[in-house]
């Protein structure tokens, strides 16, 4: 999956996350699309092994937490939820990364470092026309669903 689908879907789960707090829409998409690149830091060092597995999402899902509850805390009333946003939304677009990822010829070692499993869920070519128009088509979805959620919730505010 190339880099731009990667971080497409990652800011489409960004949007997912933030339902209805439009205030915090920058915020949501941005960590999730910070997601949807992340991964493919490891491009250089064990890649698709390093970044591409739970342990790393888990770790560097609580590094967010733990930096994002630390700025906040010095101007939000909500550090706790702010948080809990910046890091569900970077943990959602890293996720779907090693999801698309393992749709792959190449897999993703999502075990690792504890083992040399690789998941491979179909072998696709991870440039080809093929994976990135469905995840393209998949981020559109997510987008979809919120802007109907969006719209539903703002007909029931104005009593319709
Ligand atoms: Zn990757």
């Amino acid at each position: 999956m190339n880099r731009g689908t990667h971080i497409f879907i990652g800011l489409s789960m960004g949007l997912l996350i933030c339902g209805q707090r439009t205030d915090l829409i920058a915020l949501c998409t941005v960590m999730g699309a910070v997601g949807g690149w992340f991964p493919d830091i490891d491009l250089f060092l064990k890649h698709r092994k390093s970044l591409h597995n739970i342990l790393s999402l888990l770790a560097t899902g609580a590094a967010v937490y733990a930096a994002a509850y630390f700025l906040a805390k010095n101007f939000a009333a909500s550090p706790a939820l702010i948080a809990s946003l910046t890091a569900y939304s970077f943990m959602a677009g890293y996720s779907m990364h090693i999801f698309g990822d393992s749709l792959t010829i190449m897999g993703t070692y999502v075990f690792w470092p504890l083992s040399n499993y690789r998941l491979r869920l179909a072998k696709m070519k991870s440039n080809g026309f093929l994976i990135n128009f469905l995840g393209a088509l998949l981020g559109l979805a997510f987008i979809a669903v919120w802007a109907r959620d969006y719209v539903y919730s703002t007909l029931t505010l104005l009593g319709r």
